[in-house]
């Protein structure tokens, strides 16, 4: 058993670290949440480092497929700025990840070189407004027309769908097929005729927002059909496999981010803030919180990093996967609101970044499958009678 960071994977770190302290200082991060914009141009900087190549092997442009790096980065960047650790997601993982796992290899040759090297991003289209956890239930519908499909239904929670090149749209192609043999994923790009996109306001996650879709008769070419005709009602089996399974690590690398840099700020507060003469750290109350904070972290940390450890290797991992969002988002949620607690009132104000932190983390354990679902996938493929 060997616990050692490789040595690319700590030299990853550091670069981003760098990149950050560089390119979006707190000051900054805090500027582009307060202004609700996406930091475009911080993007193209990372993507030019070719980070964002770590889900795609060499051949097709990309530095291999690298889970536990593809973590981490995602880990550093959640650390300072969500909306960047996003849209790595939307671009190294919902793109690069899922075109390698199902795509076609004419798929593959075209979209993965710009994939690695973040010029493209995917956007997920799954939820729709009466689908969230069932998502083997949705109705937006994909009907075969010569040699384009057509596309009608509505998603909702489509989020960084304005400046996607593509909708990684989950659909029913088949009305009369059995449940889980009925549904394709297709590309669409936002752009085309019948999209309508409608932005939503949320709580956190500013810079980044979700979009309301509607497609209205909306006609793409067959070849946009993932996987190609063999992809043609595999979509359940391309979801449940690679697509959910490493997504929920996503979700949880964001989660040990946010949760490392509140207690990092909640620690260095604590040391400062004078009460009664002393500094607040000197109060047990607070000394455990923080202690307590930083084991938290710990094990969320370990938790992740075996379970990408374990896709790497390709083996079945299902359960890790759920054990591991529900225990890191869980544990960050409560993390950062223990970590707004040593900071009293600036954890609830403008101008630091708990405010934020708060937010931010709150969303963790919703997406990608919530807390409820995990704990139904690890009892159920655990094998615990109903
Ligand atoms: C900011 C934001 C961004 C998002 N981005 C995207 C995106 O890019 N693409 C996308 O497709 N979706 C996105 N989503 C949607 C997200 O993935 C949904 O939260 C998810 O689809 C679940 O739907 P729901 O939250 O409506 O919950 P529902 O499924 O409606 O569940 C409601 C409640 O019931 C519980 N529940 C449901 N079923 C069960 C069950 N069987 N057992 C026990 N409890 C159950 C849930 O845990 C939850 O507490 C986003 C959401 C937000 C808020």
């Amino acid at each position: 058993m060997d616990f050692a960071e490789p040595e690319h994977v700590v030299a990853l770190r550091e670069t981003i670290r760098r990149f950050l302290a560089r390119e979006m200082p707190p000051a900054e991060a805090q500027r582009w949440d307060r202004e609700d914009k996406f930091p475009r141009p911080v993007f193209d900087k990372l993507a030019a480092l070719g980070v964002t190549g770590s889900t795609v092997p060499e051949e097709y442009g990309g530095t291999g497929r690298d889970i536990l790096a593809t973590m981490v980065a995602i880990e550093e960047l959640g650390r300072r700025s969500f909306p960047l650790a996003v849209a790595f997601i939307n671009c190294a993982c919902y793109g690069g990840m899922n075109i390698l796992e199902c795509g076609s290899e004419k798929q593959k040759r075209e979209l993965l070189p710009k994939l690695a090297a973040g010029k493209m991003w995917f956007a997920y289209g799954l939820t729709e407004p009466d689908v969230g956890a069932d998502l083997a239930s949705v109705r937006t519908t994909a009907a075969r027309k010569g040699d384009t499909v057509v596309i009608n239904g509505a998603k909702r929670f489509c989020t960084g769908s304005d400046i996607a090149e593509y909708i990684y749209l989950l659909v029913k192609s088949d009305p009369t097929a059995p449940r889980y043999q009925n549904l394709s994923f297709v590309l669409v790009p936002p752009k085309a005729r019948g999209v309508t996109l409608t932005r939503m306001d949320t709580m956190g996650l500013r810079g980044f927002p979700s979009f309301d879709v509607t497609f209205d008769d909306v006609e793409i070419p067959a070849e946009n059909i993932v996987g190609g005709e063999a992809g043609w009602n595999k979509g359940w089996p391309m979801l449940a496999g690679p697509t959910l399974g490493v997504e929920k690590l996503e979700v949880a690398a964001i989660g040990v981010g946010i949760a490392d840099a509140a207690v990092d700020d909640a620690w260095a507060y604590s040391e400062q803030r004078q009460q009664f003469g002393k500094p607040v750290s000197s109060y047990q109350a607070i000394r455990h919180m923080l202690a307590d904070a930083k084991t938290k972290v710990h094990a969320a940390r370990l938790m992740l990093y075996h379970a990408a450890w374990l896709a790497d290797r390709n083996e079945n991992c299902d359960v890790e996967t759920s054990m591991t969002k529900l225990f890191v988002t869980e544990t960050a949620k409560s993390v950062v609101l223990d970590c707004q607690t040593v900071m009293g009132a600036y954890g609830y104000a403008h101008g630091f970044d708990m405010e934020r932190y708060v937010r931010d983390v709150l969303l963790l354990p919703i997406i990608g499958g919530s807390s409820s679902i995990q704990r139904n996938n690890i009892a159920n493929r655990l094998g615990l009678p109903r």
